[in-house]
């Protein structure tokens, strides 16, 4: 059995881009679009990119094969943090857990990369003395400054961090909050807080985690923007070989599974806590193939149990939207061919994102207004990380009828409280 699990999960001549040694396949999704390229006409022909998960057979980080170029990615970007109050309890509980743990003070000044438009950033405020973000995409660094967060618009390299350090001082904490997976190469990254942390301060990562991923059957988590997804093991033999220690964790429910992981500069005065061990020993199989096999087979199975039941629900006459247009829709949509035909409408909240199609399938993006008076059967919650969150929305709303199908881990169907539809909606008429 497990030689054959091996044979499927085929060793590629992929080389890892920390440690040079050989990858294996996890799972090839195929070509596809980048998850945030939403398209502006339907039908628009949007470019497809390899998407194969690679694992470290050494060092067990996990990294796609093709990284996409960062300026097509980020320069223009259409990410921006929702407002959301599951975020703001995350917020919360993170500065909680760094004041109790004494790692955040009130003197404290505080660098953020990848800040978007300065969510985390005016929450940590008040606690600090001052903050700095630092973001490549150009019209989220204006909204951040728009909306008073001193925000410097470029990528963070270490010519950047002595800028910083120059001119604003150098900082107490460094923050790459869901950012240091989303570039080829992070260690220009490690390099530019070197530049510009204090002695004894802080570098603080936080990123989906990957075991997470894998146990959940998150396989949406893929897609361009996250060329790598770490584990404990591989966040601390990146950071040591950069003349970092990892010294704790915190981990969280946010974005389907997060791990947030404290760092100093190596010899720093603060001790190592035995959360990182305990971590690191759960984490000891995932340099083997076999680890992801169930996975592998869960995805297949899932995807074939979806598709069954949307065509079930065809048949039946019911109609089926999508919510959420995050970048994870996008990798489901395409993986499971979720085009227009099939679900006709996703829901989303960003204006920026309304009117607009997800690439390749062409779903046609709405608001939540329209939403309102287009009541389908069923939403496939591609925001499956805001469950709870979105239920309560659309049921406030007035909508007691669409049911949810959730499709991690296992396909999951919760029925509308009402077997009627409300009198207001209307049936918009149907895509070709
Ligand atoms: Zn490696």
């Amino acid at each position: 059995m497990i030689n054959l699990l091996e044979q499927e999960l085929q060793t590629h001549d992929v080389v890892c881009r920390f440690c040079g040694q050989k990858t294996f396949t996890v799972i090839d999704l195929g070509r596809l679009p980048l998850a945030n390229s939403l398209s502006t006409t339907c039908d628009a022909i949007a470019p497809k990119y390899p998407t194969s998960l690679q694992v470290c057979s050494a060092c067990s980080t996990a990294q796609l094969a093709h990284c996409a170029d960062k300026e097509k990615l980020y320069l223009d970007y259409l990410y921006v943090t929702p407002e959301s109050d599951m975020l703001t309890q995350h917020y919360a509980d993170i500065i909680h857990f760094l004041q109790t743990k004494n790692y955040l003070k009130t003197t404290h000044n505080i660098l953020e990369i990848g800040s978007n438009i300065g969510h985390f950033l005016k929450f940590l405020a008040p606690n600090v003395q001052k903050i700095l973000g630092f973001d490549p995409a150009r019209n989220i660094a204006n909204m951040a400054r728009a909306n008073g967060i001193p925000t410097i618009c470029d990528f963070f390299d270490a010519k950047n961090a002595q800028h910083v350090a120059k001119q604003f001082g150098k900082q107490d904490i460094v923050f790459a909050r869901h950012c240091f997976a989303h570039n080829e190469k992070p260690w220009l990254m490690l390099e530019g807080v070197t530049e510009v942390l204090q002695e004894g301060g802080l570098f603080i990562i936080e990123n989906a985690y990957f075991p997470d991923t894998i146990e959940k059957r998150e396989f949406d988590q893929i897609y361009h923007e996250h060329m790598y997804y770490y584990n404990v093991r591989a966040i601390d033999l990146i950071t040591q070989k950069y003349g970092f220690e990892l010294i704790d964790l915190l981990a969280s429910d946010i974005h389907g599974g997060s791990m947030l992981y404290v760092v100093q500069l190596k010899g720093g005065k603060r001790s190592v806590q035995p959360i990182v061990k305990k971590h690191s020993e759960h984490e000891k199989n995932m340099h083997q193939p076999t680890f992801y096999a169930s996975f592998t087979q869960t995805i297949e199975h899932n995807r074939h149990q979806l598709t069954s039941l949307l065509r079930k629900f065809k048949r039946q006459g019911k109609t089926v939207h999508a919510y959420g247009a995050s970048a994870k829709s996008t990798t489901l949509l395409n993986y499971y061919n979720l085009h227009k035909r099939k679900i006709p409408y996703v829901v989303d909240s960003t204006p920026a994102k309304q009117g607009k199609h997800i690439p390749v399938t062409n779903n046609l993006i709405i608001s939540e207004e329209d939403a309102a008076i287009n009541v389908p059967d069923y939403y496939l919650l591609t925001i499956w990380n805001y469950q709870d969150e979105i239920i309560k929305k659309v049921r406030e709303s007035g909508n007691q009828y669409s049911g949810f199908i959730i499709p991690h881990p296992q396909l999951k169907i919760i029925e509308g409280e009402n077997t009627s539809r409300p009198q207001h909606s209307r049936i918009m008429p149907h895509r070709k």
